[in-house]
């Protein structure tokens, strides 16, 4: 694997490959990398020649000052990682290299996607988002881009970007299923920061989103969505959200494909999940 920090030398490289007919795909990450990261190198191993990930905590996406400075850093171990998982690039850049001086901040028009559920309760997150994404993918190109169910609004909005930057016949974006632990938990870095009990109750937010799913098609479903805020609440949480919507535009409606997300706090730490229904 070959470990590229400037921007320049990376964009020389991937240049070369694309000019010799290499199909590139591309997983963004902030590194601590875990199963859920690899599967999205494994989807993108099998259907491109050149495998790229990038591993940038990104300030501007942060809206907790406090969780910017602990988020885990492990790249001796995620380089070993991606060694394993025969990824060819890791792209390791600087907060100056991203951003640096000529960099000109822009305003991304997400639409309501960027103020709905994650955005309302963690405002400018998706400005920062879009800001990075557009740096990362206007620098790698990539044919094929890989993103996790995890994180769904945050795919909607990459998606919208794409569209933003009229890309949408240079890049497609595949969404990867969420890779969970045993229990169910899903795979996130920030898993690493809970402590012992409120690991064993993390689980809760699986159990309540499978419990709205197995009873959405014949239940109400504000009443689901009430009961498992209480579950959640009772078991210690606090919950942002846990609430059924239209998976497309992440609206409430009762029409077609429909999501449940949800957001809920255990011991200071933020978790995310999500269930596709019907
Ligand atoms: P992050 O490092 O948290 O920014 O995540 C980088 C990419 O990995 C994003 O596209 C995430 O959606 C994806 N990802 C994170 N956790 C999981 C998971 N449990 N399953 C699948 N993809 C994931």
């Amino acid at each position: 694997m070959i470990i590229f920090r400037k921007s320049g030398e990376l964009t020389i490289y991937i240049e070369e490959q694309r000019k010799i007919g290499r199909k590139i795909g591309f997983v963004p990450t902030m590194g601590a990398l875990h199963e859920g990261h690899l599967s999205l190198i494994a989807t993108a191993r099998k259907a491109n020649e050149l495998v790229v990930c990038s591993i940038f905590v990104n300030p501007t996406q942060f809206t907790n000052p406090e969780d910017l400075r602990l988020y885990p850093v492990m790249l001796e171990n995620d380089i070993r990682e991606l060694t394993t998982a025969t990824c060819d690039v890791l792209f390791l850049p600087s907060v100056p290299e991203i951003y640096p001086p000529s960099h000109q901040k822009k305003v991304y028009l997400i639409g309501s996607l960027e103020h709905l559920h994650e955005g309302k309760y963690r405002p400018g997150h998706f400005q920062g988002v879009a800001e990075v994404m557009d740096r990362l993918l206007s620098l790698v190109r990539p044919h094929n881009l890989y993103m996790g169910q995890k994180d769904f609004q945050q795919c909607m909005v990459v998606g919208k970007l794409i569209l933003l930057l009229h890309m949408e016949n240079e890049i497609k974006l595949t969404v990867v299923p969420t890779a969970r632990e045993e229990d169910g938990l899903a795979m996130s870095s920030r898993n690493l920061r809970l402590g012992k009990n409120e690991r064993i109750k993390a689980k809760s937010i699986y159990r309540e989103l499978k419990y709205i799913r197995d009873h959405y098609p014949y239940s109400n479903v504000e009443e689901l969505e009430r009961n498992a805020r209480t579950n959640l609440e009772n078991e210690g949480f606090l919950v942002d959200y846990i609430t059924v919507v239209n998976a497309n535009n992440l609206e409430p409606s009762a029409k077609g494909q429909q999501v449940v997300l949800a957001a809920a706090t255990i011991g200071g730490i933020r978790l995310i999940d999500n269930l596709l229904l019907n």
